[in-house]
C-alpha cells in the first residue's frame, strides 16, 4: 500500500516534469533596460550623488559630434571608481581621452570607458577583475580636457561582439547610475 502511494507520487512528479512550466514562467533574457537597472550601478566618482549629475550626454562637440558620454566635474585627484563589476580590458592613452581605462562587465554586454584620468590606480592591470567601487584612477585633464576644468569623461557602450569590442553603440548611463559614488 505504502509503495503504491510512493509510486503515485513519483508518477505525479514525472508528469509535472514532462509537461514543463507554463510558457509565462520560462525565463527569457533580460532586456537591455532590465539588465542595466539590475546592475545598480554607482556614480563612478567618489562622493558624487546621482542627483548631482548633469546630463551632458547629448551635448554638441566640435566637428558635428555628439558627446554621447557624461562629464562629472570635480576636483583634480578625486577618486574614480568602477561603476559596475567587470574586468579591466584595456589601459591606454589617446589624444582625446588622455589616460583611459576600459572595463567590460562579466556578462560581456557593456563596456565602461573612463577618460582624462590624472593617475591610474596603483597596480591596475589589464585582465584584472574589479568590483563596483574599486579604484580605477583619479580625475584629471589628460587628453583634450581644458586644464582648468578637471572632470571624468564616462561612457557606457554596448559590447560589440567582434574583435573591435569597444566600438559598440553608446547608451546614456544617467538613468542607471543609482548609487552614490563610494570607494570600496
Ligand atoms: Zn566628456
Amino acid at each position: 500500500m505504502r509503495s503504491l502511494a510512493l509510486l503515485g507520487a513519483v508518477l505525479v512528479l514525472g508528469s509535472a516534469c514532462a509537461g514543463g512550466p507554463p510558457a509565462s514562467e520560462i525565463p527569457r533574457p533580460m532586456t537591455e533596460r532590465e539588465y542595466l537597472r539590475s546592475r545598480k550601478m554607482m556614480v563612478p566618482v567618489h562622493g558624487v550623488r546621482p542627483s548631482q549629475l548633469q546630463d551632458t550626454y547629448n551635448a554638441r562637440r566640435s566637428g558635428g559630434r555628439t558627446h554621447n558620454a557624461l562629464d562629472v566635474m570635480v576636483r583634480r585627484g578625486t577618486p574614480v571608481v568602477s561603476a559596475d563589476d567587470g574586468v579591466v580590458r584595456r589601459i591606454s592613452t589617446n589624444p582625446l581621452g588622455g589616460r583611459t581605462v576600459y572595463v567590460v562587465d562579466h556578462a560581456q554586454r557593456f563596456v565602461h570607458y573612463y577618460a582624462h584620468l590624472d593617475e591610474y590606480a596603483r597596480g591596475l592591470r589589464e585582465g584584472q577583475a574589479v568590483r563596483r567601487g574599486d579604484l580605477i584612477g583619479t580625475v584629471g585633464t589628460t587628453g583634450n580636457a581644458p586644464r582648468n576644468a578637471p572632470h571624468l569623461h564616462y561612457q557606457l557602450l554596448r559590447y560589440a561582439d567582434s574583435r573591435m569590442w569597444w566600438t559598440g553603440e553608446p547608451v546614456n548611463p544617467l538613468p542607471y547610475l543609482t548609487r552614490r559614488g563610494k570607494r570600496r
